[in-house]
């Protein structure tokens, strides 16, 4: 008995470890090295059928240490890509990697600096919700709406030079400070979810019915 517990508990060590720590692929390396990293990356759409069901996956945790040299690549790849679509978060997910990485802009610190966040988690949310007017997303062309989300959360990462960060993101108003909002967004992209599934009261609008 005590053999078979200790083989179950080795079991679920490694499937643990296995998930939370584990390397690019080598679909994934390839992907991150078909471009120098002046270069961005094509940004998947839910307008393509497979794009769509991409970024519904479950992304899984990197390991930094062993991944770093890949990592940097990555990164430097997803900062051109959001500069050139002018946006103020992107997810790896949504450049077709599906693992727990993201950028985000910091409208919480001054001139607004990209910051990179790595295999978050959210410890806590807010009691307070809000409805934040004009959510959208690089993957959904054409589509803004109002989203329920929380004013802040707690929340634990790794950021780009592998330190361990704990803080409460705050900011939750268009276009002073959206801080927490982005992150939400963004943290969402990891787990397959998208602004779309939070939509508050029917609020989903198209570009034309905005520019109107
Ligand atoms: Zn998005």
């Amino acid at each position: 008995m005590k053999r078979i517990l200790i083989i179950l508990l080795c079991f679920a060590l490694y499937y643990s470890c296995g998930k939370s720590s584990m390397q690019f692929t080598d679909a994934e390396k390839s992907l991150i090295y078909d471009g120098d990293e002046t270069r961005g990356m094509r940004i998947l759409l839910t307008t393509d059928r497979r794009d769509s069901l991409f970024l519904r996956q479950l992304s899984s945790n990197i390991d930094i240490k062993k991944n770093k040299k890949e990592l940097q690549h990555l990164i430097e790849r997803m900062r051109v890509t959001l500069k050139n679509s002018d946006g103020v978060g992107l997810a790896a997910p949504q450049v077709g990697i599906s693992r727990n990485i993201f950028l985000f802009t910091r409208y919480d610190k001054p001139g607004f600096p990209v910051e990179v966040v790595i295999n978050p988690q959210i410890l806590s949310y807010s009691f307070n919700k809000v409805a934040f007017s004009g959510d959208g997303c690089l993957s959904i062309p054409d589509l803004w709406g109002v989203t329920e989300r929380n004013e802040t959360v707690q929340v634990r990462y790794y950021n780009a030079n592998n330190e361990l960060i704990e803080e409460k993101i705050k900011g939750h108003q268009r276009p002073q400070d959206f801080t927490s909002i982005i992150f939400q967004h963004e943290f969402d992209h990891l787990e397959g979810v998208l602004f779309t599934d939070r939509i508050s009261g029917g609020m989903l609008y198209n570009i034309l019915q905005i520019s109107k």
